[in-house]
C-alpha cells in the first residue's frame, strides 16, 4: 500500500496545477504519511519554460515550509527541488541544499558537444551513452537523494539496443554503489502506449531497462511525478504498481533523505 510521494510539483513551475496544500490535503485523503514536493528548479545553465523563475523561489519555499508546520501532526511534508546535473556549478547545488531537505535528479538535458539536448527524444547511441554518463557523474557528486525517471533516454528512443543496454548497467551499477535509490516514474504511463519496433510500450518505465535494474541491488520506489494533487494516485499509479508485481522488483517506501532539516 502507498502511503508517501517524494516526487510532486506545484503550480509555480507552470505546468503543473496546485500549491502544496493542494497536495497534502489530497495526500491524506489517501491516507498518505509522507508527501515530499520537488518542483522543477530555475536555472539559467539549463533554460527551459517548464521550470519556475529565480522570482519565484522564495515564495515556493515559503508556501511548502508553512504547509510543512500547519499539517505536522497530519502528515510529513519535506522540501525538494527537481532538477538536471551540470558538473561544474557546485555552489548551485549547494545554495539549493542550504534551504531543501532533498534534490532529486531528473536529468532532462544532457550535454552533447557543448550544446543541451533534451532527454526525452535522444536518437543516437551516442546520446544514450552521454545520458548514463552524466547520470553517473551526477550519482558520484552526492547531491541528490533520489534519481528520477532513470529509463528517461528511451522516451523518444525507439530500440532497446546495445548502448541501451550499456546505459541501464552504467546507472544501476552506480546507483548500487552508492545507495541511491532510483525511482520507476508513473509519468510515463500518463503519457500515453507507443508503437516501437520491439511492440508497443510506454516510453518509460521502459521493461527491458528494469529487467537489467533487477541484476543489482539498489533500492527502487515508486513515485507518481504528480503534476496535478489528482495524480498523487491515479490509474497510472495502479498500472505502474502491476508492472512492479510482474517484474519482481522490491520497493522501498521511505525515502533517506540526505539533508533533512530539523522539524520545529
Ligand atoms: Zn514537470
Ligand atoms: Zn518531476
Amino acid at each position: 500500500m502507498i502511503d508517501s510521494n517524494y516526487h510532486s510539483h506545484h503550480m509555480l513551475c507552470n505546468h503543473a496545477v496546485g500549491t502544496t496544500e493542494d497536495y497534502v490535503k489530497k495526500a491524506i485523503e489517501l491516507g498518505f504519511k509522507v508527501l515530499g514536493i520537488s518542483d522543477h528548479v530555475p536555472s539559467e545553465t539549463v533554460p527551459d519554460s517548464m521550470r519556475m523563475p529565480y522570482t519565484s523561489l522564495n515564495a515556493y519555499y515559503a508556501d511548502v515550509l508553512d504547509v510543512q508546520k500547519r499539517y505536522q501532526s497530519l502528515i510529513d511534508v519535506y522540501l525538494g527541488m527537481e532538477c538536471e546535473y551540470v558538473e561544474s556549478d557546485a555552489a548551485y547545488y549547494q545554495g539549493f541544499l542550504d534551504t531543501v531537505d532533498y534534490l532529486v535528479l531528473g536529468h532532462h538535458y544532457i550535454q552533447h558537444n557543448g550544446t543541451l539536448q533534451s532527454s526525452f527524444n535522444l536518437s543516437k547511441p551516442e546520446h544514450v551513452l552521454t545520458y548514463a554518463k552524466e547520470v553517473k557523474d551526477a550519482i558520484a557528486s552526492g547531491y541528490f537523494s533520489l534519481l528520477a525517471h532513470p529509463d528517461l533516454y528511451m522516451c523518444g528512443y525507439d530500440t532497446f539496443d546495445e548502448a541501451c543496454e550499456k546505459a541501464a548497467h552504467l546507472i544501476c551499477q552506480t546507483a548500487e554503489m552508492y545507495q541511491l535509490p532510483i525511482e520507476f516514474n508513473a509519468n510515463g504511463i500518463r503519457r500515453g502506449i507507443k508503437q516501437t519496433s520491439q511492440g508497443n510500450r510506454y516510453p518509460y518505465p521502459r521493461e527491458e531497462f528494469w529487467q537489467i535494474a533487477k541484476q543489482y541491488k539498489m533500492p527502487i520506489i515508486l513515485s507518481s511525478d504528480a503534476h496535478h494533487p489528482n495524480t498523487l494516485y491515479d490509474d497510472a499509479m495502479k498500472k505502474a504498481e502491476a508492472m512492479i508485481q510482474l517484474l519482481g522488483l522490491k520497493t522501498i517506501h521511505r525515502l533517506p533523505i540526505k539533508n533533512a532539516k530539523n522539524r520545529l
